[in-house]
């Protein structure tokens, strides 16, 4: 892409907040009325929860790893093609762009608990957990975007994001109706597709909600984030929240060998290949670091 037409993108709201509030309802209310009906009308299968089980893992990590450790924190580095991995998997989530999250992210982490904290978890559990989604203010200051845009894959994704959105979306249909015909593909795309979505949606919302309202804090009390290991059983390791905002460069949000934190275990069975390198912990980073 050319250096105007990248300075051409902006982050700017490009479409209304109404369109947010619509797929979000479509989303919640197919996951909590749809799937739970379809299940009882017709059934799922053991290849619908098995993909409801993989997707829920490869979204999942997709973010924690790819979204969050990676391009919002820069917790550790890779070749080009394991990013773009991570930045597909991510992508399936259905949070975004990794450049909006990355710079909503940064910007959480420069501000928190302020007015420009997109989820300031002051304003109660609900904005904190997805009330965010429909606020102004979740429209990205461009200077937390800046370090972003440097990164020819990040816009990449960037540019790709809807066809990337519509391929994970069409991959529990394809599977489910290789498997067994069309109606075992609707099955899989409700339970692994909407299903899968919604949940994932929500355990990354608990760490902005729950994460700032409930838990210990061993580390800092410099903001309201807190250590909640229950969550990171839901989130791959990311619950251990008081830490990671204290040492938010540290590619292991639990630092300790016994803490749960498989998004840490990936990137270091990754770094054991060549896969992944630079790895940054607390002690390297000497504790708080600037994204910017
Ligand atoms: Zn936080
Ligand atoms: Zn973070």
């Amino acid at each position: 892409m050319s250096t105007s037409a990248e300075s051409a993108i902006q982050l700017k709201r490009t479409y209304p907040v109404y369109i947010t509030k619509l797929l979000f309802g479509l989303v919640t209310l197919s996951a909590v009325i749809g799937v739970p009906a379809y299940g009882l009308l017709v059934g799922y299968t053991w290849l619908d929860w098995t993909m409801f089980g993989l997707l829920y893992m490869i979204t999942g990590l997709g973010i924690t790893v790819g979204y969050h450790r990676l391009i919002s924190h820069r917790s550790f580095a890779c070749p080009d093609w394991v990013k773009a991995a991570f930045l597909i998997a991510g992508g399936w989530a259905l949070q975004n762009s990794a450049l909006k999250w990355g710079a909503d992210h940064i910007r959480h982490h420069a501000n928190c608990d302020q007015d420009a904290d997109p989820y300031n978890a002051q304003l109660g559990f609900w904005h904190s957990h997805c009330g965010w989604l429909f606020s102004d203010q979740r429209y990205v200051d461009e200077k937390y975007a800046t370090r972003l845009r440097q990164d020819p894959v990040i816009m990449w994704q960037y540019r790709n994001y809807t066809a990337i959105v519509l391929s994970g979306l069409a991959l529990p249909f394809v599977v489910g109706s290789i498997h067994g015909g069309l109606l075992e593909g609707v099955g899989c795309f409700m339970l692994a597709g909407v299903g899968r979505t919604f949940a994932v949606l929500n355990s990354t919302f608990c760490i902005n909600s729950v994460c700032h309202l409930w838990g210990n804090q061993p580390h800092s009390q410099s903001d309201s984030s807190r250590d909640s290991w229950i969550v990171s059983l839901l989130t791959f390791g990311e619950g251990y929240h008081n830490y990671h905002h204290t040492y938010q460069s540290d590619y292991r949000n639990g630092p300790r060998w016994y803490n749960f934190d498989p998004s840490k275990w990936l990137i270091y069975t990754l770094s054991l290949f060549g896969l992944a390198w630079s790895l940054r912990t607390a002690s390297a980073a000497e504790g708080k670091v600037s994204n910017l």
